[in-house]
């Protein structure tokens, strides 16, 4: 049986780590880099460039084939893929995991201001590229927030300002800075329980919180931004999570894609809307849960164990570390079924997320499933409701 793994990262990694000896398992991806995405945020932040990239044929385990390559055009009816370098691949079975991209046209002047500036959520040099611009800043405003309501690790803009104002305390010139947060959102934090928590650290760092901003444009030259309400941020240096959208791939049948090219995805058993041998798992599909490495992990976990011949659904469990700076972190854990639980920042926290930096590339291979298994089975935000103490420790 033919199985085939659209994406190198982290959700097509584990599928195609988890499948059994029964498939004959290929990996296509345009590069054969596999960055560690989280690692961005501690490149960009502290200049951190440790454990970003390894190479992903050695991260497939024995017996996997790696094509390096992008796929076209995905035909899920034929059950074919016409790739870039002109190969059409045949499948039997058929999993997308190809994540998804900056799109910085939807935002006038933000092309121009990612170039200047750099970010974090795209390569290892634009993340390098903003470590020197935040060193090189003497003073003024700092804006940072998200273009667009939909985020890659929705903790990750508040992650940054927060570390933003570590660094410049670190440079001792915190006292000349004002800093600014804006979200799309009505509060700090999209779920309101974890808004609760980190409301008060924004306060207490001194960092300003405009809500409701829906960015529209940016004037490069001045380094204003104005919302779609005509509300305005002026400042010195702004740094913006941009938009995201999917592959740049076609579908037959073109419902398969949804207006920001994610693939229409069953929320529960992660296949692709109305077609019974193809899926889709992690940052690309249209699943209601955080675009996340944890949910691409949990994601890819069901769709193999339902390939190895164990229907099994997903309940939308998201998990995503959030680092608030000063060495503390939590985590914002939810499912389809239970809201977001608040969890208090701990150092503890903190050295769990950074432990997981050095431990990502064994969960890939499936080194740390049992371990893993039991860590969520301990963590399930429904627990905590049911034990009535409403909280993750
Ligand atoms: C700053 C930052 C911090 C983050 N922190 C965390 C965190 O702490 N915890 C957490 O869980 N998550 C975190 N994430 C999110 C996490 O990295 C992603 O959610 C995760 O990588 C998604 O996995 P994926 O497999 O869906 O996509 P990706 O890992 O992005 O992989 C997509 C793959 O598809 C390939 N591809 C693209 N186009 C094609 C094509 N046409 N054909 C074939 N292949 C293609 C790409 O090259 C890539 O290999 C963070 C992300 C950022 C940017």
């Amino acid at each position: 049986m033919r199985a085939l793994v659209l994406g190198g990262g982290s959700g097509g990694t584990i599928v195609a780590n988890s499948l059994g000896a029964a498939f004959e398992t290929t990996v296509v991806s345009p590069t054969s880099e596999h960055l560690f995405q989280p690692g961005l945020l501690y490149a960009a932040f502290k200049g951190d460039e440790r454990r970003l990239v390894r190479d992903e044929r050695r991260l497939l385990k024995r017996g996997v084939n790696f094509l390096q390559d992008a796929a076209r055009r995905v035909d899920l009816l034929a059950k074919q893929v016409d790739t870039a370098g002109g190969q059409r691949l045949a499948y039997d079975q058929l999993v997308v995991a190809t994540g998804v991209g900056a799109d910085y046209s939807q935002i006038p002047g933000l092309p121009e201001v990612a170039a200047e500036v750099g970010n974090y959520h795209s390569t290892v040099d634009s993340a390098r590229r903003l470590w020197r611009t935040l060193n090189a800043f003497a003073g003024g405003t700092i804006a940072l927030g998200q273009a667009t309501p939909i985020c890659k690790c929705p903790p990750s803009p508040l992650e940054g300002i927060l570390l933003t104002d570590e660094l410049l305390r670190a440079r001792g010139i915190r006292d000349k800075c004002r800093l600014v947060f804006f979200t799309p959102y009505p509060r700090a934090y999209p779920a309101e329980p974890m808004s609760r928590i980190v409301e008060p650290i924004l306060k207490e760092r001194g960092i300003e919180v405009f809500t409701f901003f829906d960015l529209d444009r940016i004037d490069p030259g001045t380094r204003t931004l104005t919302s779609i309400e005509g509300d305005v941020i002026e400042c010195d240096l702004p740094i913006v999570v941009p938009a995201f959208v999917g592959a740049d791939i076609v579908y037959e049948p073109a419902e398969t894609l949804d207006a920001s090219s994610f693939v229409v995805t069953d929320p529960r058993t992660l296949r692709i809307k109305g077609v019974e041998s193809a899926f889709a798992i992690g940052d690309g599909t249209s699943l209601s849960t955080s675009k996340s490495g944890v949910g691409a992990h949990l994601e890819a976990k069901v769709v193999a164990k339902t390939l190895n011949g164990t229907p099994a659904v997903f309940g939308g469990r998201t998990h995503c570390p959030f680092d608030v700076g000063g060495g503390r972190a939590t985590f914002v854990a939810g499912t389809y079924d239970t809201p977001v639980v608040p969890s208090p920042p701990t150092r503890l926290k903190h050295l769990m997320k950074m432990a997981f930096a050095r431990v990502y590339w064994a969960s890939l291979r499936g080194l740390l499933d049992p371990v893993l298994d039991v860590y969520f089975r301990l963590t399930d935000p429904a627990r905590a409701t049911r034990s009535g103490s409403r909280e993750l420790s």
